[in-house]
């Protein structure tokens, strides 16, 4: 990145934390609209009937789907539980096949891991019921072990339960080789979240990219995705695999960011996903969204001009 690219990108990651901003420039009675516009390149809406036509369209495309429900840190355990329910009925009304994502401490990681373990075993038996995959976001590496230990726990009971590894994060090294002894799909990303050096690659290494691709191999035979945006990553990881249509992996893209990917290797036959966002706490996601790529601005600009 440039200079003024990589400096642009911190304001956004800065202007993305800011707890003052997230509330007062969506209900801004002139920014408000401005950056809803924005926003809908990368969230499906505020709300889970929102998700839902995103789903259907997705899947009328051949493509699987994927669905978050946005949301993380909550410290009331109160709004936890009541937060879950959104979960409880996603599981029931999207359509059929679409798995659930979520981050623990959108159910109560932050407050108490035993509440979110209770919240969690809720989601699971509600995603057993309807078939779906139920996928364990990574959140920052401060987290990692309460994360890791829930999903070891909802793994004793659970098949369907599938957990997010981070590439950049060096602990993914030794973390793997455990994982892939539990079932459910483990999502490969590169890891979204500022992290000291002494614990992560920064995003440019070339030892990242290494990693993504070690990983991924060590990945190949168990249920998996490889949850990235870039082409080098994804046209590097299909050259070495058979294409086929019930593989256990998948390539996996956000909403609004990967559709080019998806289709080249929906051509190939392999299988694809889109990960759909919905909820009102789009702040943060769009705005770290928008920073990973300085096309990402301009464009920003041009959909906000666009229709209302
Ligand atoms: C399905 C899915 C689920 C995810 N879940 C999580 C999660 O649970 N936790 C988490 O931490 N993260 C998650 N992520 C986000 C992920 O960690 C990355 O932050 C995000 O996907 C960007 O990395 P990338 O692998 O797509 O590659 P990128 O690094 O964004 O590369 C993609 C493209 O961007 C361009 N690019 C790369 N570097 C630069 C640069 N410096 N400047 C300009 N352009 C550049 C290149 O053209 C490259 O081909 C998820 C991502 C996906 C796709």
């Amino acid at each position: 990145m440039t200079d003024v690219s990589a400096q642009a990108a911190q304001v956004l990651r800065t202007l993305a934390l800011d707890e003052d901003l997230k509330w007062r420039v969506p209900e801004d009675l002139v920014l408000g609209p401005l950056v809803r516009r924005v926003a809908r390149r990368y969230v499906a809406g505020d709300r889970l009937a929102d998700a839902l036509p995103r789903a259907a369209e997705i899947q009328a495309a051949g493509h699987r789907v994927n669905v978050e429900y946005m949301g993380e840190s909550c410290r009331d355990a109160e709004l936890a539980v009541a937060e879950t329910q959104v979960f409880l009925d996603a599981a029931t009304q999207l359509p059929a096949g679409c798995s659930l994502s979520l981050d623990l401490s959108h159910i109560g990681l932050a407050i108490d891991p035993d509440l979110a373990l209770d919240n969690a075993v809720r989601i699971a038996r509600a995603t057993a019921d309807t078939g779906r995959e139920m996928v364990i976001s990574a959140e920052g590496s401060s987290r990692t072990d309460a994360v890791l230990a829930v999903h070891g726990r909802l793994c004793e009971q659970f098949e369907h339960v599938g957990v997010t590894v981070q590439a950049r994060l060096h602990r993914t090294a030794q973390d793997l080789p455990r994982l892939l002894d539990r079932p459910g799909r483990i999502r490969l990303v590169k890891g979204a979240f500022l992290e000291p050096e002494a614990i992560a690659w920064p995003r440019e290494a070339p030892e990242l990219a290494e990693a993504y691709l070690r990983y991924a191999e060590q990945l190949s035979g168990h249920l998996c995705s490889y949850a990235t945006h870039d082409w080098d990553l994804i046209r590097t990881i299909a050259k070495g695999l058979d294409a086929r249509p019930d593989a256990p992996w998948e390539f996996e893209t956000l909403l609004g960011l990967g559709p080019d990917r998806l289709a080249e290797m929906a051509a190939l036959g392999h299988p694809t996903r889109e990960y759909i966002v919905f909820g009102t706490e789009w702040w943060l996601y769009v705005c770290n969204r928008i920073a990973e790529d300085p096309q990402r601005l301009l464009q920003a600009l041009v959909d906000a001009a666009g229709p209302k």
